[in-house]
């Protein structure tokens, strides 16, 4: 397991740490409900950086937000109020506690990354057969559901099939989850793509409340859960730019940065001028998507 370089959660009146992600804090608060956090914290190549991109973690925040709204028509989901302490306003939600599938819900209309690679080796993935001559960037004939499992913090999901979602948690919520994550994924590719970019893929959590309602939880169709690529740069058979991350990946591995990504050590802090030009990106992604200024 990674040393992360997580670090410590600020203690916030009124609200009990409960756990800490590479982004994310949570609490308990006195209610029971729970209070999520988005930090500025920014992970590459599995590292949490030192240094911080000012804002992200209220765009994101901002962005969910949003998306939530857009979809509440499609599905129930955990927000319960933007009302959050005074240290963390417009970058917290509180939200209901409820008891997680162990399932990372992931769609693809566009196949990259580890879907490729599965591609690459079977012409399938997470048991689906796709269609053959499909390349880095390719959009699928339609969406599909490639379900992954939670890793403990510092190892990577890893892609099972639909049957091992079956084994998990049943066949009916195994169902449910498979539509829930295709119709919401279809709804927002195509809104997004409408405003310039382009959702490649992305991940969902589900939990389910005391009455057995499935509702959509965690943080939805940001960069850091989904794929964000530009439309008009898109050009398969070659790795796609993305909205967020190509600036640090793209500065870390350069001899500039002279930081060894084999080398097992910690990323150097990040130059002023890559941290401006990340949260550009963030901004950018944000206001495109949802037509508001930041
Ligand atoms: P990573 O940094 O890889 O994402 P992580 O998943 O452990 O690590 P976070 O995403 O910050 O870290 O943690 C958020 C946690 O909260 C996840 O375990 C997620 O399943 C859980 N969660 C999200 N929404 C809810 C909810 N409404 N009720 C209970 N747990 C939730
Ligand atoms: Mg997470």
């Amino acid at each position: 397991m990674a040393d992360l370089n997580i670090p410590d959660a600020p203690a916030i009146p009124g609200a009990e740490h409960l756990h800490s992600g590479k982004v994310r804090d949570l609490y308990v608060l006195g209610s029971g409900d729970l209070l999520m956090v988005a930090s500025d914290r920014i992970s590459a190549y599995d590292f949490v950086l030192d240094t911080t991109i000012p804002d992200k973690g209220e765009i994101l925040t901002r962005m969910s937000l949003w998306w939530f709204d857009q979809l509440r028509d499609v599905v129930d989901n955990h927000v319960i109020s933007t009302d959050v302490p005074e240290a963390v306003r417009g970058r917290a939600v509180v939200c209901e506690r409820l008891e997680m599938f162990p399932v990372e819900c992931v769609a693809r209309g566009y196949l990259t990354g580890s879907g490729l690679r599965e591609y690459d080796e079977s012409g399938e993935v997470c048991g689906i057969p796709l269609p053959a001559g499909l390349v880095d960037g390719s959009r699928l004939p339609r969406a599909i559901f490639t379900p992954a499992t939670k890793a403990a913090v510092g190892d990577h999901d890893e892609n099972v099939s639909f049957d091992a979602v079956v084994a998990e948690v049943g066949a009916d919520p195994a169902e449910r989850l498979r539509d829930l994550t295709l119709t919401v994924y279809t709804r927002a590719e195509d809104l997004a793509r409408e405003r310039g970019i382009i959702l490649a893929d992305t991940k969902f959590e589900f939990g389910r409340r005391p009455d057995g309602t499935t509702v959509l939880a965690d943080e939805v169709l940001t960069p850091d859960s989904s794929r964000f690529w530009p439309v008009d740069r898109w050009v398969p058979g070659t790795p796609q730019p993305s909205f967020d991350k190509d600036v640090v990946r793209g500065w870390l591995t350069s001899p500039e940065s002279g930081w060894d990504r084999t080398s097992g050590e910690a990323p150097p802090p990040l130059p002023a001028e890559v941290v401006e030009r990340t949260r550009a990106r963030y901004v950018q992604a944000y206001e495109l998507l949802t037509g508001q200024s930041f």
